[in-house]
């Protein structure tokens, strides 16, 4: 079944795309829990960081650099970059993605 991000990428579904290419997309997140709030996510349909293989490490690695040019480009030099892996750890759709996450003083351990 498509997920609502696969649907994002098939541009069935309108979202506010901040960087897209060959390998990945970037989008604002529909409820922001900070300033900024984006999320960075494989053109390939990867369930989530605990599904990615070896073959993917091409992928995530550019994935994680996406994450450092949007941060750059929104003028952070601080942020945080989240990946929740399975429903257990918060995940709810079920496209791998990562939220890039500043603009606002970011406490730690997250709840
Ligand atoms: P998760 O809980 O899986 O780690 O994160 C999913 C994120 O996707 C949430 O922060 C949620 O706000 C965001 N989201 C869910 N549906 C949409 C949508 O249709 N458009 C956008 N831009 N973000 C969405």
């Amino acid at each position: 079944m498509s997920t609502i991000f696969q649907k994002i990428i098939n541009r069935e579904l309108p979202a506010d795309i901040v960087y897209e290419d060959e390998i990945c997309l970037a989008f604002r997140d529909i409820n922001p829990v900070a300033p900024v709030h984006i999320l960075v996510i494989p053109k390939k349909p990867i369930v989530a960081v605990g599904d990615a293989t070896e073959d993917d490490a091409e992928i995530l690695g550019h994935c994680l650099l996406t994450c450092t040019k949007v941060a750059h480009a929104e003028g952070l030099t601080d942020f945080r970059v989240i990946s929740n892996s399975g429903a257990g750890a918060g995940q709810t759709v079920f496209h791998l993605h990562f939220h890039v996450v500043g603009g606002r003083s970011l406490t730690w351990p997250p709840g």
